[in-house]
């Protein structure tokens, strides 16, 4: 079912992102995981696409089995940089046999790979090329696009990003997913500043609970989302003391303050970025639905 229809019925709800895992050896653990967060009833599960490919057919298989093996709603996630129609069509025919009906559709960035080569022809420029090639092709698909609340590290100021987020959505874009933030204040303006410009579509807030400093720290540095010196002092000094546990309880009561402050202020559900750990993300869940 698309996920567009599902939003205007349920509220609030969560919906879980996880990524394929890079071994094959650690596939069971990964749908051990997708079974036990299976039993907070998410909305819908999605599930990332490596940079330029790299995950297409884990990502086409993880999808397949969460639906078949799970009767989850799942959303594939679908990078256009360097793709090419005949391919995105391909990935398109894929996820249609396999019955899913929802794609989060977005530019990506170049591999870092030094073997990856950008095809002659630019057939994808942006992610607003890749939603409407998919309107196109798949009229019935259920389609996600992703937001910045904090400005997408490229765009030239906010309002151009906002713009660009508009534009997308007006190619068939039904909802948006937002990247990571850790105060809730960023996503309401995103939210005023959305609306003020006409943008109707339901907003996600994504969240991502800091189970790790040095993850967190890695996935900053890439992204442009920010933390603000009190909490990174706070994880600092749990760090200094506690270790990785310590770390973690803090990151988790943190995400959890931000979920129950979401939904309290009217978001229609928050997306977790559950980096694949059910025991930590069903710890954070407790007492947030
Ligand atoms: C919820 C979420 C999930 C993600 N999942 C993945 C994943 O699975 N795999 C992965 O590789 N990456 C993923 N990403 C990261 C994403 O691919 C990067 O942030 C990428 O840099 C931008 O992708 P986009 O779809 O937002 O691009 P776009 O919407 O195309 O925007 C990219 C930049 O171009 C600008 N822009 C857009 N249109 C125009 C235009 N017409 N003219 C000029 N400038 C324009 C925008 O303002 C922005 O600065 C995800 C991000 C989010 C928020």
């Amino acid at each position: 079912m698309r996920i567009a229809e599902l939003l205007s019925r349920d509220k609030p709800f969560v919906s879980l992102e996880f990524f394929p895992p890079k071994e094959p050896l650690d596939r069971p653990a990964f749908f051990r995981a997708v079974g036990r967060l299976a039993s907070v009833n998410p909305l819908f599960v999605s599930v990332t696409y490596g940079a330029g490919g790299s995950t297409r057919a884990d990502t086409l298989d993880i999808v397949t089995r969460m639906k078949r093996d799970f009767s989850l709603e799942p959303m594939a996630h679908l990078t256009c940089v360097g793709a090419t129609c005949d391919s995105i069509t391909g990935f398109l025919d894929d996820l249609a046999e396999a019955d899913i009906d929802n794609v989060l559709a977005l530019r990506g960035d170049p591999p870092q790979d030094p073997e990856f080569r950008m095809p002659e022809t630019r057939e994808f420029s942006y992610a607003s090329d890749l939603v409407s090639f998919i309107r196109r092709q798949r009229p019935r698909f259920g389609i996600g696009v992703a937001g910045y609340p904090e400005g997408h590290p490229e765009a030239p100021c906010p309002e151009a990003d906002l713009n660009h987020l508009k534009f997308k959505l007006e190619q068939g874009g039904d909802f948006v997913v937002s990247q990571l933030f850790f105060d809730n204040a960023y996503y309401w303006d995103f939210v005023g500043r959305a609306r003020a410009l006409g943008i109707d579509k339901p907003i996600i807030p994504g969240v991502m609970p800091a189970f790790s400093l040095k993850v967190i720290r890695k996935i900053l540095s890439l992204c442009g989302a920010t933390i603000s010196p009190g909490f990174l002092r706070m994880l600092e000094e749990a760090q200094e003391k506690g270790g990785t546990e310590a770390v973690k309880s803090v990151g988790i009561e943190h995400a959890r303050r931000q979920m129950r402050g979401l939904l309290d202020g009217g978001a229609p559900g928050v997306h977790l970025y559950t980096l694949n750990r059910d025991d930590d993300c069903l710890e954070l869940l407790k007492g947030v639905l």
